[in-house]
Parts: structure tokens; sequence; C-alpha cells
């Protein structure tokens, strides 16, 4: 009997359980072969038509224009943070960045190992609570791109709209890729590890438009955009197992009609979870500011620190779990990825409710 619980974790995150329940089926024989994906080449016609199939389907779901390639990389969002300067900046070495949190700072942070920094906004005055204005005369036109984080997973805000510039904008979208319709020609790179949306952690998917390939010289070819472009990801061995994965959830969401729909059903999920929280006595949103609210990560608190550790242990004993806040914001923290079922999210306001109605 099985006995799955509602997991509210920022990542590794809840999957859907079909996609689990085929990659178990396909486990020990994968379509016929004998074997499973974790044991095939990834040189095997069967899995180039996985990692092939995965990229249709991204690009379906995506919409992705043809002058963009799509890579399957590994180390993480965090190895992103210092391909893209590697790869992309000019000989002024200079890029512009956003500060809207712990993933934004990390990514500055690596940056300025090699290159010229300017942080054109900024918002660590308010424990990253907003999207600060963005200035467009602050921004340096000699600058090789402008960086984001679309989604801060430990904060709880998204961009509500993207800054104006001429610059390439390269973004992190690792907690909100696939959650809702984007328009990809907008941005220079898209860079998302897998591990909310997609599927398992190991592989980070790169969306790159083509032009800003293949410029940087001298780079180890382990780092460096275009020997993954020129051979299909295949530069060296791929997470196999991971991309068959998002493969799987990719064709789900395909078969669940698409980016539009999900976009909706992740709409009514968080509405009802900040409703919630909004009209409780006892809870407070981290972001109170509608508009830069997060769909995907949704951090609240009490006031009193024994309040939330008794509501961590009590939805814990209900069955909803992971929910402990980042250490950095402390209270809770509800991650309603697209694999969180709405009855997870009504659950959730049920028990928040009925535990305001007895504690406050
Ligand atoms: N960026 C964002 C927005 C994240 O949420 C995370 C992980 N939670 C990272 C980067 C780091 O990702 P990884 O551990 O895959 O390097």
């Amino acid at each position: 009997m099985l006995n799955r619980v509602y997991n509210f974790s920022a990542g590794p995150a809840t999957l859907p359980e079909a996609v689990l329940q085929q990659a178990a089926e396909e486990m020990l024989d994968y379509k016929g072969s004998g074997m499973s994906v974790m044991e095939m080449s990834h040189r095997s016609q069967q899995f180039m038509d996985i990692i092939e199939s995965a990229e249709r389907s991204l690009r379906k779901l995506m919409n992705i224009p043809e002058n963009y390639k799509v890579l399957f990389l590994q180390g993480g969002a965090s190895l992103q943070f210092i391909m893209v300067p590697m790869n992309l900046l000019n000989e002024a070495k200079k890029a512009e960045y956003v500060n809207t949190g712990a993933w934004s700072k990390k990514a500055i942070a690596e940056g300025k190992n090699i290159a010229d920094i300017n942080v054109v906004a900024d918002s660590s005055d308010k424990t990253f609570s907003y999207i600060p204005e963005i200035d467009p005369d602050k921004i340096r036109e000699d600058s090789s791109y402008l960086h984001i984080t679309s989604n801060n997973t430990i904060y709880g805000t998204r961009f509500p709209t993207l800054p104006v510039t001429n610059l390439p904008i390269v973004t992190d979208m690792s907690s909100m890729i696939l959650s809702e319709p984007i328009d990809v020609s907008k941005y220079g790179i898209i860079y998302a590890g897998a591990q909310k949306n997609i599927g398992p952690s190991g592989v980070t998917t790169v969306i790159i438009r083509e032009d800003l390939i293949g410029n940087a010289e001298n780079l180890p070819s382990i780092l460096d955009y275009q020997k993954y472009a020129e051979n299909g990801s295949l530069y060296n061995t791929p997470p196999t197992y991971a991309i068959y994965i998002a493969k799987l959830v990719f064709e789900r969401l395909e078969n669940f009609g698409g980016v539009e729909a999900l976009h909706k059903i992740n709409m009514q999920k968080a509405k009802m979870v900040y409703d919630a929280i909004d009209s409780s006595r006892l809870f407070e949103a981290h972001v109170q500011n509608t508009r830069d609210r997060s769909i995907m990560n949704i951090p609240f608190f009490a006031a009193d620190d024994d309040i939330n550790k008794k509501f961590i242990a009590e939805a814990g004993e209900a069955g909803l779990k992971t929910l402990k806040g980042h250490r950095s914001v402390g209270g809770m923290r509800a991650s309603i990825y697209n694999a969180m079922r709405i009855e997870g999210c009504e659950k959730l306001v049920e028990f928040i409710k009925d535990f305001d109605g007895k504690n406050s």
C-alpha cells in the first residue's frame, strides 16, 4: 500500500505520480531493450530518441524559436553562475545584475571572479520581499548582458515584468520554468536546474540564443556552450536518467494541455494558499505586495516562533511535509510547483484555517 505524502519541498521536489509509475514500470526493461535507461549507452539509438524527444517536447511547450539551442547540462544552476560570464563576457568584461535574493547574490559573487559587475537594482533592504524597480539609466550599455532571477525560491518573489534594456537578458528560471507562458525571444539565455518543475536533480536546461554561443576564446571544453551545442548535449556523458524523467514530465505536460493550461491551475493553487494566509489571524506572507508574489514558492510565518514550530510539526503529522521555511527567512514555505496537485493545496488551506482557528 503506497503512502504518498503532500511534499511541499522547494527542491528536489514532488514529481507527477504517473511519471514515477511509468519509470518504475520501465525500470528493468525499457521498451524491450532488456535494460534500464540507467544502463544504456548515451550513444544508443534508444537514448538518442529519448533526448531528442525531450528537446522536441520542451521546444513545443515553451514555443522556443528556431534560433535558440536547447542544451542539457550538468553542474546545476550553480554552474551557470560562472558559465554565463565565461561564455558571454565581451572585451569590456562588464555585466549587469539585479539582486533579488540568495541565488542572485551567489550569481553575482561568482561573476565577480571574472567580471566587472554592476548591481543595477537590489531589494536586500527589505529582506528581498519585493522586486525592485530598475532604472534603465543605470544599465551600462557597453555591458555584456543583464542577469535576473525570474523567481526567487527562498523569498517567494517573481519578476512581474521584464527589465527594459537592449542587452541580452539572462535569467535563472530554476523555480518557475514551465509554470506560465513566457516569450523566449525576449531572453538571451534561460537556465534552470531540473529539480523543481522538470525532473530529478542532475540535469540543467539551458536555452540560449545562437548568436551568444562560440564568442569566447580559450574556454575549457567542458564549460563551453559551443561544445554542447555542436554535439547535441553529448559532448560527454549527459545525466541520462534525469533526462529520461524530464522527457516523461514534458510529455505529461503536453498531454495536459501545455503551459497555458497549467498556468491557470497554478494561479488557482497560489490564490487559494495566499488567501488562506492573508485571511488568517496568525500568519503573514513574507511578500505583501501582490504584484511581486511568486506562484511557485510561498514563504509565510507567525510572529511567535513556537507557533511556527507547532504548525510544521502538526502539518507533518497530517501528511503535509517539508513546510519548514529556509533558514534565512524562517517560518514556513509552501512550494507548489507544477506537480503539486490542487488537492495538496486544498489540504494545506484546510490545515491553515483549522490551525488558525485553534491557536489564535
Ligand atoms: N537558482 C535558484 C533560483 C534556485 O532555487 C536554486 C536551488 N534551489 C539554485 C539556483 C541552485 O541550484 P543547484 O543546486 O541546481 O545548483
